[in-house]
């Protein structure tokens, strides 16, 4: 990712369909985002890869998918009613909103140069407000959910209950949440839709010390080995006693190197009993748990690992792009997704379209759907092909050429060494399993 910088990534974002700004032909919305064919496939494909993660290869880990919609209560419970808020200034000049906790209120307006211009700081609710039912009153407002953790501990018992799970587990979910941000830049780094793929391990207290480093060390595994992402941009940041939540133990942040400088991507919390506490206080419903084995009655303790799919999204598209420059000055656009990710596969290209080459290549290509995302592309010359290819990060392409009729081998070509092999039909799909699996980004 040497040298990336925000609007690379936004222009091929668009350029090859995988994000758009919502309603662009309306002059679009601040802060909402559209993933095109690409787009949606690379963000299932991370998706799927956090899923598989927590609820095969760990133990006892379950799935959840609550309601986006909540009861108001919960949001009083957690803290968001009261809480959820950031001090928000204008420029009373140019008419500019900024943060009044990231901008520096003694100095120049940095839209419009106006010296002492803004607003005394307000707090700003960040929480998304509707109505249910016919009414719009007080009593019908209920909200969009700013994050997915409450869905997991309201639905705590509910899941003790109907599942064999006993304490140590976890609880996982993925979805939308929304939260009505003052600044939206950085595309899709900050926006008001987005998703989260959030864990919450519920432990008996004390055991948390144990689980805390243990959630923090897997965590920071599963994007190094699993997603494929270049150790050195990422990093740890530990909350200092400003930023820690009055409840919180321990929290630390999973920060990545975006190209607008390191940025949080995930948080690790240690957050105590605080939000089952709350639940029962409010509820009015017991929210303890009952050890099988000692007869011992607790509030669990949670570690939770909550990270933003559609910044991850962001993070795998900048830390994939390259420009390399190849011999006779030609620059090639690849993207270096791992294979296990990338939106596209395998593609299979014919050499040319005459002599039976192209229906080859395109039943080829159905054969590989069993067990591979693929493409198939005949048009214009192989080399521009390839490019093509490398620009939405397709790790493998396959070709079919004269001695393919002869003999039934094609050419495997892999996208970061370009280096091309040449491979049996009957050994091609064992062949591009094998490369994925052990594939090193270099
Ligand atoms: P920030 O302080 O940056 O607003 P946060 O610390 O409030 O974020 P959390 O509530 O801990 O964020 O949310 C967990 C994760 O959800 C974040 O690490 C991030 O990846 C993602 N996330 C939070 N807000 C947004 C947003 N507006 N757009 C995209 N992703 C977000």
């Amino acid at each position: 990712m040497a040298n990336v910088t925000m609007d690379k990534i936004v222009s091929l974002c668009k350029r090859r369909g995988f994000i758009f700004q919502s309603s662009e032909i309306y002059g679009g919305l601040n802060g909402a985002y559209d993933y095109g064919p690409m787009g949606v496939q690379l963000k299932n494909n991370i998706r799927d890869m956090w899923w598989k993660e927590m609820t095969q290869l760990h133990d006892g880990i379950v799935g959840l998918d609550a309601s986006i919609l909540m009861h108001p209560r919960v949001w009083e419970a957690s803290g968001h009613v009261s809480n959820f808020t950031d001090p928000m200034v204008d420029c009373k000049q140019c008419k500019s909103r900024f943060r009044a906790d990231q901008i520096d209120l003694e100095a120049p307006c940095p839209v419009c140069g106006t010296r002492g211009s803004f607003t005394t700081p307000r707090n700003f609710n960040l929480m998304f407000a509707t109505h249910i039912g016919a009414d719009v009153d007080a009593a019908s407002t209920i909200y969009l959910r700013p994050e997915t953790a409450q869905g997991i501990y309201v639905d705590f018992k509910n899941v003790v209950s109907s599942s064999r799970v006993k304490i140590p587990f976890g609880i996982a979910q993925v979805g939308k949440s929304f939260r009505n941000e003052i600044t939206t830049k950085n595309f899709i780094f900050r926006s008001c839709e987005f998703e989260q793929m959030e864990m919450q391990f519920f432990c008996k207290p004390g055991t948390d010390e144990k689980w805390f480093p243990y959630w923090r060390e897997q965590r920071m595994k599963f994007y190094v080995d699993k997603l494929g992402i270049v150790a050195d941009h990422l990093r740890w940041h530990q909350h200092g006693p400003d930023e820690l939540a009055f409840y919180a133990k321990d929290a630390y942040d999973i920060q990545f190197l975006f190209p607008m400088g390191w940025q949080e991507l995930e948080g690790v919390h240690s957050r105590t009993d605080y939000d089952l506490t709350q639940h029962q206080k409010f509820s009015g419903k017991d929210q303890t748990y009952l050890d099988p084995e000692t007869n011992e009655r607790y509030i669990p303790y949670v570690v939770e690992t909550s990270a933003g799919l559609t910044r991850n999204v962001l993070m795998v598209m900048s830390d994939a792009y390259e420009e390399q420059e190849l011999e006779g000055g030609d620059v090639r656009t690849v993207l270096h997704f791992h294979p296990a990710i990338a939106p596209v596969t395998v593609a299979v290209l014919p050499l040319v379209k005459k002599d039976g080459l192209a229906e080859f290549a395109s039943k080829l290509e159905h054969e590989l759907r069993e067990d591979f995302a693929t493409d198939y592309d005949q048009s214009g010359a192989i080399g521009r092909r390839y490019r093509r290819q490398d620009e939405i990060g397709t790790p493998y392409c396959v070709t079919v050429d004269y001695d393919t009729l002869q003999d039934n081998t094609v050419t495997l070509r892999f996208r970061d060494s370009m280096e091309q092999e040449r491979v049996k039909i009957s050994d091609l799909v064992e062949r591009i399993k094998k490369a994925t699996k052990e594939y090193k980004r270099v």
